[in-house]
């Protein structure tokens, strides 16, 4: 992943050392400096034998009483050991002649490892082993256990640490200031308490890196984080965009025409993006709204914003459902205005699409909506000066830049990223931070909130019942199946099996189905009959999962709720509630519940907010599989935990401009020391 040269002058490592030492990223011993231990290993005390005590790492100190390799159950080297309290019996499975040769009768040797109850009394298996000159001192302090990989032994990343506390500077790069403020100790002071603690340190603390020097460290790798991150906006600032004034021409006249007005939060996200647009530099905006909020107007008047100033603008949506009802949208609300969009995707037949591409190739149409068909080869959008991607946590990092490069003449189109998975504010400052962020915290007025209920599935008839009535009475109902993760094969019968029992106990109601592997048409022709009130009742996959916007549906049934994750619930739930009607989601759950799945239900059932559930969920799921694939190019963050560390992100973060500021060299030197020669590529 990164062509950094192999080390070069490093002292007492040779070529296939240094090839091993690579793997754990080590290049050099500024590298071995921020290797910092696992967990620690007390060796400064001898636990008499009589006094081991089961399942507790310690070390002993005794007299070899004998030795011999056995071959029953497996090969392995037994030993018996005394000190003057008792006997204690060692095994290894593997082991060298050495270890053979340490263990001759006689031989005094300390053994450290975690003793347990065994046929013959108690033993330890696999103790580390060493010999020791009798009356030989103990250690004086702790032992690290550094992370490692095969072939590199402790005790040698141990001397490659001692060295390069040694040779390399320990310069303090933050201001004393702020390390005052904040109670943490200098650079030098940290390294040396974490690599060789005190023997009065706190092993607890040590190993749960809350003692200081950890802090410290934690600190220091957050503020890089945020160096990188700032750094990579700064970059992109320094770009060249066109620039597109708001000129109030088609987004007032669209305004105009709305039954409705925008909310006070459209307004002021609104505004945001209008004046990024008119700046000479690529706009980089996430706008996170929770579902319903109304990021279609948002995205339609920055679309329009280009095209009153003669530009082009594309929007991309993850699904063919969601991209054409985006469009039949904007057509409705722009055609009025006279301005044409597009539709590009793959539904579209051959004739059909091959006429919008030479409209958007001549620059006769300036506003395209599709889904990934946008980024196909043939597509040229000659004037393309925005890009807008809905739902851009459904798109890989390499397909929402691949709509980016459809721009001409090396200038960057302003890039508006849109997310109804709102990201915690813990995680959004690490992985977004070179993104400017946007948030839509109100919901258009006249909404009625929506009342969630969870139903055993024995109970799965009187749903049925409801769903009924709810119907006759003219409202509208999606029934989401089951979630098959294992097999797209299964699920999809799943649905069919699923649509077939609901046609038939619901003989007085129009019952649609849609699922992924429907053709397009199919698809669109479906949701098309339930927009239009044709159907009451459509059973469906995930593919409504998002965007899907029905507002007179009021009725969400959900079975086997437990399977989805809570930002699908979420999603899912959010597709009622759209209109005046009081709406109502209805989880059914299968017993027994796991932990997680009753913990999920749980939120879903107590929260509304998006943000909360988020937060609930990067709870249950931590932050890794919470945010999937990563930005590309954001530093890892080896050592902080953003949520346990939390506190020191918003310092950091203010560090971090500090030092862009008023101290550039310091901000350097930081990057290089955690960096080195991997400086974070970041692109998006
Ligand atoms: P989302 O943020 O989930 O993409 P949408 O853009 O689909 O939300 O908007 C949800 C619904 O609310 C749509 O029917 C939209 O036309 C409507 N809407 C958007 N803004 C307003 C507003 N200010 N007042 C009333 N309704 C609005
Ligand atoms: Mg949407």
């Amino acid at each position: 992943m990164n062509a950094t040269q192999p080390p070069r002058g490093w002292p007492g490592v040779g070529a296939q050392l240094a090839g091993r030492l690579a793997r754990l990223d080590l290049r050099g011993p500024r590298d071995v400096l921020l290797h910092l231990p696992l967990r620690y290993e007390d060796e400064t005390r001898l636990t008499p034998i009589a006094r081991l005590r089961p399942g507790f790492p310690a070390q002993v100190e005794g007299e070899v009483l004998g030795s011999e390799v056995v071959l029953r159950p497996r090969r392995q080297l037994v030993a018996r050991i005394a000190d003057d309290s008792g006997t204690l019996v060692a095994r290894w499975l593997n082991f060298y002649p050495s270890q053979q040769k340490l263990l001759a009768p006689g031989g005094r040797v300390r053994l450290f490892g975690e003793a347990r109850g065994g046929f013959f009394g108690l033993e330890m298996v696999h103790p580390r082993l060493r010999a020791v000159a009798p009356g030989e001192a103990l250690p004086d302090a702790l032992t690290p256990v550094y992370p490692t990989t095969a072939g590199v032994g402790q005790i040698t990343l141990r001397k490659l640490v001692a060295q390069a506390l040694q040779s390399e500077p320990l310069d303090e790069l933050l201001p004393a200031a702020w390390l005052h403020r904040l109670g943490l100790p200098g650079f030098a002071e940290a390294l040396h308490a974490l690599h060789h603690p005190a023997p009065d340190a706190d092993p607890f603390a040590l190993e749960q890196r809350e003692h200081p020097a950890w802090q410290r460290m934690k600190f220091e790798e957050l503020l890089v984080q945020q160096l990188s991150l700032r750094r990579a906006w700064l970059a992109r600032r320094a770009q060249a965009a066109v620039a597109l004034p708001a000129r109030a021409l088609l987004t007032a006249a669209l305004l105009e025409s709305l039954p409705f007005r925008p909310t006070g939060a459209q307004a002021r996200v609104g505004a945001e993006i209008a004046a990024d647009l008119a700046a000479p530099h690529p706009m980089q905006r996430l706008l996170q709204g929770d579902v319903g909020s109304g990021k279609t107007l948002v995205a339609a008047l920055a679309m329009l914003q280009a095209a009153e100033n003669g530009w082009q603008a594309a929007m991309m949506a993850p699904t063919e459902i969601l991209a054409e009802q985006h469009w039949k949208k904007l057509s409705a609300w722009l055609e009025p205005l006279g301005i044409g969009v597009a539709w590009l995707s793959g539904s579209r037949r051959k004739r059909a699409r091959e006429a919008e591409l030479a409209r958007l190739a001549s620059g006769e149409v300036l506003l395209a909506v599709g889904t990934h068909a946008l980024i196909e080869d043939p597509v040229t959008l000659p004037r393309l000066a925005l890009v807008v991607v809905d739902e851009q946590h459904r798109f890989g990092v390499r397909q929402r830049l691949a709509l980016r490069e459809k721009g001409e003449g090396g200038r960057r189109p302003h890039m508006l990223m849109m997310s109804a998975t709102p990201i915690p504010r813990t995680l959004a400052m690490t992985h977004y931070a070179d993104l400017d962020v946007s948030v839509l915290d109100e919901l258009p007025p006249g909404r009625t909130p929506i009342r969630t209920r969870l139903v055993s599935d024995v109970r799965r008839d009187e749903v049925v019942a409801r769903v009924r009535a709810a119907c006759l009475e003219g409202r509208q109902a999606y029934w989401v199946c089951p979630l098959i993760e294992e097999s797209e094969a299964l699920q999809l019968q799943t649905a069919q099996d699923t649509f077939a029992t609901l046609v038939e106990a619901l003989p007085e109601l129009r019952v649609g189905l849609v699922h992924g592997r429907l053709r397009n048409e199919e698809k669109s022709a479906t949701m098309a009959a339930f927009s239009a009130g044709a159907l009451d009742l459509l059973v469906a996959t995930t593919v409504i999962e998002v965007g899907v916007d029905v507002p007179n549906a009021s009725l969400m049934v959900i079975e086997h709720a437990e399977r989805f994750g809570l930002a699908q619930l979420h999603q899912l739930r959010g597709r009622v509630g759209r209109g005046t009607a009081e709406s109502v989601c209805i989880l059914i759950y299968a017993q027994p519940l796991s932990q997680t799945g009753r913990e999920r239900l749980k939120v879903i059932y107590e929260n509304i907010d998006g943000f909360a559930i988020a937060r609930e969920d990067l709870r249950i799921r931590g932050p890794g599989e919470f945010v999937g694939a990563r930005q590309s190019g954001v530093p890892l963050l080896r050592y902080a935990d953003l949520e346990l560390d939390a506190g020191l992100a918003e310092p950091a973060r203010e560090l971090a401009e500090h030092l862009l500021a008023h101290d550039p060299a310091a901000a350097n030197a930081l990057m290089r020391r955690w960096l080195g020669g991997r400086e974070a590529l970041l692109r998006a």
